[in-house]
């Protein structure tokens, strides 16, 4: 199948929450191509969150402006708008643990900010399509969802129906606003949606800066968080230059509709640890062992897991159908491995990770 991806926008584009994890590869990706990049960030005077951008916008054929918003802000992103043809809508706040008030921190800001956004594209006559960054879990809230489901496996046909603001208030807040975003696009013909939905995404980071929940993840692995044993728990896992490069083609590929579930393995927190442990050695703190079902769910309130996540998650399999966004976008995903090995490095040359005291470096360079 022939995939056009046109880049003769007459125009430039806007990507919301540009300094994140996320954003950050696709801008990179626009600049590279020569699309000029308007991208709002909470504060443009903050240049621990900005300089990573400044510096990816250098010698690129594309420009880059940056503008303040916030999504409580009813008119912030107007003036970012502006003139643009396409709006990658990615803003939304990526807390899982220790949430102090979840519809406050979460789903108040989730979802008003995707109200503000696509009120903001009503009132931009140029906008002709906006990329919404949801999620998986907008499509399932917890593994045992797929128990007793005719399908053995998530499709972009699934819908989160088991999250609220108490219960995975961040899935909550992805499923109500993506369902929101739907809503509104349903009610005119101007514009229209495509919906990325990326399981954990995981690799490199254009910022030192970021306390993305994919990068505390790979942390617990090297700080010690899984030291005495791994629960059961497994994770659909994609690449963060595949999401942004999945996002590139949503945006410029003409016939691009409907939700894609941006997945490329499967994998259980165990086979995340000896794919860290093949490749660095075994000077670093990764599981050796799996912690029963029985343990692990005495120790999740330990681990300030919910004994309901706990008890709904650990154990169950968890399996997507990614063929639609290899199909329809032209994917192919990178290898788990890959994205494990990149970004775990990434933190170790950043010190974001103890280094190894014994058997030190990188087992696979040790061997050649
Ligand atoms: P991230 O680095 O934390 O990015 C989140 C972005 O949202 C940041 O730019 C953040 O700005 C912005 N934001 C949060 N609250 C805001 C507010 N009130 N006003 C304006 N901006 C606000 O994490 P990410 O992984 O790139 O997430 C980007 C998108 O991908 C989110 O929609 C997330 O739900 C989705 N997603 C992520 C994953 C994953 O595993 N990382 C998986 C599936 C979907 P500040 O930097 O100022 O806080």
């Amino acid at each position: 199948m022939s995939i056009q991806i046109t880049t003769r926008l007459s125009g430039p584009v806007l990507v919301t929450g540009g300094n994140g994890y996320i954003a950050s590869w696709l801008i990179k990706r626009l600049l590279e191509l020569g699309v000029d990049v308007h991208a709002t960030v909470r504060d443009t005077r903050d240049p621990t969150r900005t300089a990573h951008l400044r510096a990816a916008a250098r010698g690129r054929p594309g420009t880059l402006s940056l503008f303040d918003a916030d999504l409580m802000d009813a008119g912030g992103f107007d003036r970012a708008m502006a003139g643009c043809h396409l709006v990658f809508h990615t803003a939304s706040p990526l807390i899982v643990r220790d949430v102090a008030d979840p519809v406050r921190d979460l789903v108040q800001p989730a979802t008003r900010g995707t109200r503000h956004v696509l009120e903001a594209v009503n009132r931009t006559p140029s906008v002709r399509r906006v990329v919404l960054t949801s999620s998986v879990v907008a499509i399932y809230g917890d593994a045992a969802d797929l128990e007793g489901m005719e399908a053995d496996r998530f499709d972009e046909s699934h819908w989160n129906s088991t999250s609220n603001a108490h219960h995975q208030p961040y899935a909550y807040s992805k499923t109500v606003a993506e369902r929101l975003a739907w809503e509104m696009a349903g009610g005119q013909d101007r514009w229209d949606l495509v919906a990325m939905n990326p399981g954990l995404v995981l690799g490199p980071g254009l910022s030192r800066h970021t306390n993305a929940e994919s990068v505390l993840i790979m942390r617990d692995f090297g700080n010690g968080y899984y030291r005495f044993g791994a629960p059961e728990l497994e994770f659909a896992i994609v690449d963060v230059r595949d999401v942004a490069e999945s996002h590139l083609r949503a945006g410029l590929i003409p016939e691009a509709e409907g939700r894609h579930i941006l997945v490329s393995e499967t994998l259980s927190l165990m086979d995340i640890a000896s794919i860290l442990r093949d490749h660095f050695g075994d000077g670093y703190p990764f599981p050796r062992q799996t912690v029963s079902r029985v343990v692990a769910l005495m120790l999740a309130p330990r681990r300030r897991i919910p004994q309901a996540v706990a008890r709904r998650n650990i154990g169950y399999p968890l399996r997507f159908d990614n063929r639609y966004a290899r199909e329809a976008l032209g994917m192919t995903f990178r290898p788990a491995a890959e994205s494990i090995v990149d970004h775990f490095r990434q933190l170790l040359d950043d010190d974001l990770v103890p280094r190894a005291r014994r058997n030190s470096g990188d087992a696979r360079r040790r061997l050649q």
